[in-house]
């Protein structure tokens, strides 16, 4: 049902904004006390491992986490990703809600049931596909966590805009009214639609719906921006009490909320205190997202300013990052779990990770390479098949070549923090981030 202002009927069903009753106690959910996060190794002054734990398993931290928009790794099985390291998969919630529908996972058991990952599994609020539609972005890293295709350059590398793109979504106080990429119709979300589009979607670990604003935006915008966000979260921790209150029957689904603020540092401190004290009747946010527009070289500035503010005893989540430099960057400054969609998006353009580097099989160079991508590498791909073959996939536009570096990548980046997780247990971390950014780009970082 297209929407045509603020005050029609959403889609799904307008539901209140704020429940009338009391709501349930935290505790009263019968899965809450088997959900939560342990920190079991720390370094230096941020760095830490942890495990998180969720009803379809635990997650050791620092963590890879690969996207899978719309309920798939694209190309890959969910059992290559199981088999490659994956501990947990995202999907984007806005994809899901416009395709196939949230009630229709919900009806399938939800989002791992659906498609067949018995792992843990996040949903995004759906705020950056909205907001980032059509929005004069400039390159952030966030920008990587678009699931659309539509931000793909023949470089491989991502801005949120499209060529030629109308703006597509209207962020009013009470929420986004946006067009569908699919088809153009109207469609609107505030803070309780995402609750109800996560809640059906059913994932382990749903994030709070947040204004997304971009590094362009004004001073004053971004504290307009930023209360905005700070009142969706409160609406969203009061619609997740309601939902869980109503789907007892339902494994506990942990909230995290995201915090903004740009590249303010007052902002961005100001954001993590209140999210991070958040309290609505006993309902408190289980971790927390970084988002919004991060410059690479600000990174670890800006993700120490939120974790310094941040309570110790919840996960943070970095919303899309994935490049080497950057990992051990969010992992120094206290980030615990990543994603990204970059590692699927480049290799179906053909570039691969290796440890020497980024590069790209469709040169001359690998036509009679029969050794494989990376001799370093333990992957699926690299452990049968050569870079020659891989080369001869792309040059003959073969559907395989997609499968068989997204596998590589996906496990590149996978193994990294898996890596990093273990050198934060042995006091090798700095030694590992020496190394591995001097392999990688020539000079450690
Ligand atoms: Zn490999």
């Amino acid at each position: 049902m297209p929407v045509t202002s603020a005050d029609s009927s959403p889609e799904p069903a307008a539901r209140p904004a704020a429940p009338s009753g009391p709501l349930l106690e935290p505790s009263a959910h019968p899965g809450r006390e088997s959900t939560g996060f342990a920190v079991t190794a720390r370094h230096g002054e941020k760095a830490r491992a942890g495990v998180i734990t969720t009803p379809h398993g635990e997650i050791a931290t620092p963590a890879f986490v690969p996207v899978g928009t719309k309920a798939t790794v694209k190309a890959v099985l969910p059992e290559s990703m199981a088999d490659l390291g994956a501990q947990a998969l995202l999907a984007n919630a806005y994809h899901l809600y416009l395709q196939p529908g949230h009630d229709l996972v919900d009806e399938a058991g939800g989002l791992g049931a659906f498609m067949n990952w018995p792992g843990p599994t996040y949903t995004d609020s759906g705020g950056f596909q909205v907001m980032s539609l059509g929005a004069g972005f400039r390159k952030v890293l966030s920008s990587e966590f678009s699931g659309g295709e539509k931000a793909r350059t023949a470089s491989g590398e991502d801005d949120a805009v499209a060529e030629g793109k109308e703006r597509l979504a209207h962020v009013d106080d009470d929420g986004v009214t946006f067009r569908s990429f699919i088809n153009g119709d109207e469609h609107r979300f505030t803070p309780e639609v995402s609750m109800q589009i996560q809640h059906g979607l059913g994932a382990d670990i749903m994030f709070a719906f947040d204004e997304l604003t971009t590094l362009m935006n004004s001073r004053g915008y971004q504290e307009r921006a930023l209360e905005r966000t700070r009142l969706w979260a409160l609406r969203c921790l009061a619609e997740h009490a309601r939902l869980t209150a109503e789907r007892t029957h339902r494994p506990y689904q942990q909230l995290w909320g995201v915090i903004q603020g740009a590249q303010y540092e007052d902002l961005r401190r100001q954001a993590a205190r209140d999210l991070g004290a958040m309290d609505v009747e006993g309902w408190s946010f289980d971790g927390f997202g970084i988002g919004g527009a991060l410059e690479k070289e600000n990174l670890g500035t800006i993700v120490g300013w939120v974790t310094d503010e941040l309570p110790e005893d919840r996960p943070r989540h970095l919303l899309g990052i994935s490049e080497v430099d950057d990992l051990f960057t969010a992992i120094a400054a206290g980030a615990d779990t990543f994603d990204c969609v970059s590692p699927s998006r480049v290799a179906r353009n053909s570039a691969v990770y290796t440890r020497t580097g980024r590069v790209n099989l469709t040169g001359a160079r690998y036509r009679r390479q029969f050794s494989p991508i990376d001799e370093t590498c333990d992957c699926y791909t690299c452990t049968h098949y050569t870079a020659a073959y891989v080369h001869h996939l792309f040059r003959a536009k073969e559907m395989l070549s997609s499968t068989l570096c997204t596998i590589h990548n996906e496990r590149f980046v996978v193994r990294l923090v898996d890596e990093i997780r273990a050198a934060l247990g042995t006091g090798d971390f700095d030694a590992l981030r020496e190394e591995r950014t001097g392999a990688y780009y020539g000079s450690p970082r």
